[in-house]
């Protein structure tokens, strides 16, 4: 019976355990892919305070789990499928069931898709959600990036470093990108942005060859060709295993109160899985340590 089970290993989780285990609680983080998260889908973080110049994603995490580690923090490699209130909580995983008296809930988010036709039919021939990863496979090639927000406006501005030419799709005629990573793109001479330009197919038979989209500006349809296709418009919460045990809100997201208490006693949110108005490392740095220290108090009251 562990004192609190940790359900995610992102930035959220960790930080958790640092709190947990600084608090001495008998802890056990469960991550079903590799430590990181989110943060491993990019290269660099650049507003992470205390680093001028940025900090490496991959030296981030070992720091991370290496706090974790020497806190005598349990890591597990496993995906939590179901959760019941028991004697405590009991967390079925595919290789195994878990007990603790509480749990913090950082399983982060996935990226969201277009849903237009083509897009499944091509991921990994040219349809892409991940920059860093499969940027590399793109050099010399024309890439299309998807999305207005921050990330689309990083990964466009790493994907130029690759392509000989990129140019960003945006269905608005404005960014919701931060202003230094718009001024960033703007003065980026391989980049181009076309305003008010809604994708509606991905096009190619075997690989990407275009994709066919709706010109607002213009009411037209055009096709423009591209090797690769990248697809930045925003996240969605990995919580349909929870569904029926907590209270989430219509996108899926954990609502909770200011204590990241979630609508289960003994149960705490943290990082991107949660309602939030800012996703951003260090708030899921902040949430993990908020939903520790709590989880501390519920497991001090509830002894
Ligand atoms: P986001 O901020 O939610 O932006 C999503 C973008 O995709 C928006 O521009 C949106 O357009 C567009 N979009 C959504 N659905 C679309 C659709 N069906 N078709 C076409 N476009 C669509 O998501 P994000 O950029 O992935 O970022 C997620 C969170 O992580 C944000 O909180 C972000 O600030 C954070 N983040 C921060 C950094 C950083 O600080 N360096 C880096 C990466 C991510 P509209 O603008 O028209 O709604």
């Amino acid at each position: 019976m562990y004192d609190i089970i940790i359900i995610g290993g992102g930035p959220a989780g960790l930080t958790a355990a640092l709190y947990a285990g600084r608090a001495r609680l008998n802890t056990l983080i469960l991550e079903q892919m590799a430590l990181g998260g989110q943060m491993l889908l990019t290269d660099s973080i650049e507003n992470f305070p205390g680093f001028p110049g940025g900090i490496s994603t991959d030296k981030l995490t070992q720091a991370m789990e290496k706090q974790a580690r020497e806190l005598k923090v349990d890591i597990e490699s496993d995906q939590a499928t179901k959760i019941i209130k028991d004697s405590g909580f009991k967390v079925f995983g595919n290789e195994g069931g878990y007990q603790s008296k509480s749990l913090i809930i950082a399983c982060g988010a996935s990226y969201r898709k277009l849903g237009i036709p083509g897009e499944d039919r091509l991921a990994k021939r040219g349809v892409s959600y991940c920059a860093t990863c499969d940027g590399p496979l793109f050099k010399g090639k024309e890439i299309l990036a998807i999305g207005g927000g921050d990330k689309a406006v990083e990964e466009a501005i790493l994907l130029s470093k690759y392509a000989k030419k990129v140019t960003l799709i945006h269905r608005r005629e404005q960014l919701r990108a931060s202003k230094i990573l718009q001024e960033r793109l703007f003065n980026n001479k391989k980049i181009e942005v076309l305003w008010r330009t809604v994708p509606q197919e991905v096009m190619g038979d075997n690989k990407v060859e275009a994709l066919r989209v709706k010109d607002l500006i213009k009411d037209q349809i055009k096709e423009i060709p591209a090797q690769g296709i990248f697809i930045f418009i925003g996240i969605q919460p990995n919580t349909h295993f929870l569904e029926g045990f907590l209270n989430l809100d219509k996108e899926g997201f954990i609502t909770t109160d200011e204590f990241t208490a979630s609508s289960q006693e003994g149960v705490f949110a943290a990082g991107d899985c949660r309602r939030k108005s800012l996703n951003q490392v260090i708030t899921a740095c902040s949430d993990g340590a908020v939903a520790a220290f709590n989880a501390g108090k519920f497991l001090e009251t509830n002894k």
